[in-house]
């Protein structure tokens, strides 16, 4: 198979928690001695790059910023592409920070003022009176527009805390409006990082756990899939899914041996 691109998810997929899984070490050694590049594609917003490469380095995987790609540079390109100017943001300080070098981030409920976009991320410090204004905001015109539409996002021992698609849920309730999810399962991403390391659909493979995200996104871009049964999703679901991965293996450690294929 002559690939020259991974995007992989990370947790899940890669490790969980702060645990790499077994195997994941040598497939990043695979990937170094034969030129393949990799990219973790991730949709939480609540991380900026230098966060990510500082746990994976830890973990024993040389890499850099070039290595990671998130539903924030998605979402900078995306509205600068829209050539939008004012927005109203439910995320967190580094999110919010990372958008003020782009965009003019409301501050405070201004009924004069009402931002051409609300954006939803996954927002670890949402207070409620911010989750009124987007919801006034958005009742008075401004788009609604989200990081991601993951529901949950899993932390140890199985359980999990509500993400940016759980976050719009409540929204929706409250406004009778939907969000524009961005990050995956759209294709968005796999094209710019396509377009970053400058390969074709063919020499690109997605490596995900999550069916509805990674997956999806990966069959969305055109690209080769490979789900690994390591994360959330069991053999039984991707099999009942409607459009199936292109490879189903048991985890990271599998990813050579179908490489040489
Ligand atoms: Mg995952």
């Amino acid at each position: 198979m002559n690939k020259k691109l991974i995007c992989l998810d990370m947790d899940g997929t890669v490790y969980l928690g702060d645990h790499l899984f077994k195997g994941a070490k040598e497939t990043f050694e695979y990937f170094k001695q034969n030129d393949i590049s990799f990219v973790f594609l991730t949709n939480n917003s609540s991380h900026s790059l230098p966060f990510y490469v500082n746990k994976i380095k830890k973990m024993g995987i040389e890499c850099n910023e070039d290595n990671f790609y998130s539903s924030i540079e998605t979402t900078i390109r995306y509205l600068e592409s829209r050539r939008i100017k004012n927005i109203y943001v439910l995320g967190v300080k580094t999110f919010k920070d990372e958008l003020k070098k782009h965009f003019n981030v409301i501050e405070q409920y201004d009924e004069k003022n009402v931002p051409e976009v609300v954006l939803a991320s996954f927002d670890t410090e949402l207070i409620y009176d911010e989750l009124k204004t987007a919801c006034l905001y958005i009742q008075k015109g401004s788009e609604f527009i989200a990081t991601n539409m993951d529901y949950r996002c899993p932390i140890e021992d199985g359980l999990y805390i509500p993400d940016c698609g759980g976050l719009c849920k409540w929204i929706e309730m409250c406004t009778d409006k939907k969000p524009l999810f961005l990050g995956k399962p759209e294709p968005t991403m796999i094209y710019q990082v396509m377009e970053k390391f400058g390969v074709s659909k063919e020499e690109t493979m997605m490596v995900g756990d999550r069916y509805y995200t990674d997956i999806v996104a990966g069959i969305n871009a055109g690209v080769d899939t490979v789900a690994v049964l390591s994360g959330e999703t069991t053999l039984e679901q991707f099999k009942k899914a409607d459009r199936q991965p292109t490879f189903i293996i048991e985890s990271i450690k599998d990813l050579v041996s179908l490489l040489k294929k």
